[in-house]
């Protein structure tokens, strides 16, 4: 069995920074990543995540099954393991309810990720999927199209899904959206009545920088 004692510490120090940050409550979100070629280790269903611990975390194949551990795995593996067969460069997936993330969704508004330059940079446009049922097989539907061009999602009336290199880097993109919600909720507030993208020829600009 691979070491997974470093993956481990990097789930629990997302799983808290997490609940510190108010991007979940109770025992709301997951977060998992790779552990050797075959499997990966996630965040156990029904437990408060900021309260996990290294050895909490199970170990299971890329077809979800338990390997190692007790409990039983997230809910929404299956989203996980979609995203992990879909994308080989995603060493890490982060699942939580950030309150202004999600506040978009429920206002019906698509997340405006061409208004800031530095969002646009870091992730392109952030779809947002349609309604599933949580823990059902409709999430990894509802998702299967966006997975492969897109670096995080928006879940209709529910929450986001962000894929990175570690546990970390998935934290950080969602961490940098729920900011960038926050500012578009302040201009919408000072009058804005709606947030424009960059002009065309900003967004070229953008792209040169990207390509
Ligand atoms: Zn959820």
């Amino acid at each position: 069995m691979v070491d997974t004692t470093a993956e481990r510490i990097a789930l629990v120090r997302v799983c808290r920074k997490l609940q510190a940050g108010g991007f979940i409550a109770a025992t709301d979100g997951n977060v998992s990543c790779r552990a050797g070629l075959e499997s990966f280790l996630i965040t156990p269903s029904g437990k408060a995540k900021g309260e996990l611990l290294p050895l909490d975390m199970l170990l299971v194949n890329l077809d979800g099954e338990v390997l190692q551990g007790s409990g039983r795995p997230s809910s929404e593996i299956r989203m996980h393991t979609l995203i992990y067969a879909l994308r080989g460069d995603v060493g890490a997936v982060v699942h939580a309810h950030p309150p202004m993330l999600t506040a978009f969704t429920l206002a019906s508004m698509p997340f405006p990720a061409e208004a800031l330059p530095e969002v646009y940079l870091s992730f392109g446009a952030v779809p947002t999927a349609p309604f599933a049922t949580p823990s059902t097989d409709e999430v990894p539907r509802s998702i299967e199209a966006l997975v492969a061009d897109h670096q995080a999602i928006l879940l209709e009336r529910h929450g986001a899904v962000t894929m990175g290199a570690t546990p970390h880097d998935a934290f950080l993109k969602l961490e940098k959206l729920e900011h960038a919600a926050h500012t578009l909720l302040y201009a919408h507030l000072l009058g804005k009545e709606r947030i424009s993208p960059l002009p065309p020829e900003a967004l070229h600009k953008l792209d040169r920088l990207i390509s």
